[in-house]
């Protein structure tokens, strides 16, 4: 059995619940074989061993009390992976599905994803089962007090820096830091995606979005081709759908979806921006609502979804931007997609193709960006955010922009290269994984046994 073989067994016997964990794994692992047979040193260092386990695992309980008087409790986590290129960074999660397996397998992400940004930001996430669907603004206040009257103690500008993910927008991040703030008596850095007006950055809310788009227009630019005129289709409606739809039409193309946990619309006039800012970013109400206004708009709800399978993906589409959430994109959905001539799929949520999806996808040899590259720009706008903060400067939206648009730019060349290495120039998934996973490596090896 191989070197890499041999871990992927002992982690499958260890943790034999942790579908994701293990899903995410396999995935990374398996397309460092290569790499790892020709370098025996990273056995010698059992760089391996020490990359799947946490340095630090937090759980907690976050107890708190809803408006008629009922005392809750939700569960609480925060994982820091590997802080061997700088202080743990990645978002908080707040969606009922979480538990240890969701957190491990997206902090195990945020390992390589923030190597590639080439900022120098370690691999961390956390989050809660507790759901802010339906909770008024003050139980969503007291939760996120509580949760922080836990967490404080184990974050800090230069130790773990906290951000947002699904279920955590500026709101939260405002109400965690309120509470930060007041407990430690201090007024810094410790968590991105602040308001711009007390450390916020511009363009950190836009920035997962376009920078999925930056890295989608980077792939296609290599091939001679463009966004400009193309039909694509975007899932989820949230942070990473909403501005991946802005910058599409920046760019002009033509989003025809958008989704929710609910369901999905296919509006063939291209969705319509603002309304859908108002209905999910303002309201925060079902996308049900958008077919009621706009008339040129089909939805359809989950229920109604072909079997086993996300209706988003069966319009077709020239490009594809999945933007929701995990495993949202199956063998099924990837067959249809190609099927129907798509040339193109940026990874804006984490993990959202499984496993079956994402080998179709590279053997079609299409424009195919993995998370942790395609998504990368939200940390790596996060990582700009500390740096305005710790030089107490305001860049504008424009110099942002600019510098995100230049890293996802350096993200694709990086990990193209290294692709090309391993004559599979084409290969981004062995390429990002290859790139983020060496300078981890090697600084874990410069930095000894610990
Ligand atoms: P939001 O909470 O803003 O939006 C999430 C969207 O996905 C919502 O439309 C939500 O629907 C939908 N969704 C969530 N869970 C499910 C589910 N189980 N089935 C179907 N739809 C679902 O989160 P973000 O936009 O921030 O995050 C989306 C993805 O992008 C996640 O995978 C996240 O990890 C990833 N990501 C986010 C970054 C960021 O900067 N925010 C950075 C890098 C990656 P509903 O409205 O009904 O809840």
């Amino acid at each position: 059995m191989s070197y890499v073989e041999q871990v992927i067994s002992s982690c499958e016997e260890k943790f034999p619940h942790q579908v994701y964990f293990l899903q995410a794994l396999r995935e990374i692992l398996e397309s460092l074989k290569v790499e790892i047979s020709h370098n025996p040193i990273y056995e010698k260092y059992a760089i391996l061993e020490r990359l799947v386990v946490p340095e630090r695992s937090i759980a907690f309980r976050v107890p708190w009390v809803d408006d008629c008087g009922r005392v809750r409790v939700n569960q609480g986590y925060r994982i820091e992976f590997n802080s061997a290129l700088g202080p743990y960074k990645g978002g908080l999660r707040f969606h009922p599905s979480v538990n240890e397996d969701v957190i491990k397998f997206l902090g195990f992400e945020q390992i390589l994803k923030n190597s590639l940004t080439t900022l120098r930001m370690g691999g961390g996430k956390g989050g809660s089962d507790f759901d802010p669907k339906g909770k008024s603004e003050n139980e969503v206040m007291r939760f996120c007090q509580s949760f922080m009257n836990e967490l404080y103690r184990h974050i800090g500008d230069h130790t773990d820096i906290p951000a947002g993910d699904i279920g955590v927008g500026g709101r939260e991040v405002g109400f965690l830091f309120g509470q930060y703030k007041r407990l430690s008596n201090r007024f810094d850095g410790v968590l991105t995606g602040k308001g711009v007006e007390w450390g916020g950055s511009l363009v950190r809310k836009e920035a997962t979005g376009y920078g999925s788009v930056y890295f989608a227009q980077a792939m296609l630019e290599a091939e001679g081709k463009s966004l400009e005129g193309k039909v694509c289709c975007v899932s989820g409606s949230g942070n990473v759908a909403i501005y991946t739809i802005e910058k599409l039409y920046a760019l002009g193309a033509k989003p025809v979806t958008a989704s929710d946990s609910k369901g999905m619309i296919y509006d063939q006039e291209g969705i319509d921006l603002e309304l859908l800012k108002e209905i999910k970013e303002v309201r925060r109400a079902s996308l049900e609502e958008y077919a009621q206004i706009k008339k040129s708009a089909i939805y359809t709800s989950v229920s109604e979804y072909p079997q086993g399978q996300n209706a988003v993906w069966s319009v077709p589409c020239f490009a594809a931007f999945p933007s929701a959430t995990q495993n949202e994109l199956n063998i099924l959905d990837a067959q249809t997609l190609l099927k129907n001539g798509c040339q193109c799929v940026s990874e804006g949520a984490n993990m959202p193709c499984t496993q079956e999806a994402t080998n179709l996808f590279v053997d079609s040899k299409i424009c195919y960006g993995p998370a942790k590259a395609a998504n990368a720009g939200g940390v790596a706008t996060s990582g700009l955010e500390m740096m305005q903060n710790a030089s107490m400067s305001i860049w504008t939206f424009d110099e942002v922009d600019a510098k995100l648009l230049k890293i996802m730019r350096g993200i694709f060349a990086q990990i193209k290269a290294v692709a090309q290495e391993f004559n599979d120039e084409k290969n981004l998934v062995l390429g990002a994984n290859i790139a983020g996973f060496r300078k981890v490596a090697k600084a874990m090896i410069d930095q000894g046994v610990v």
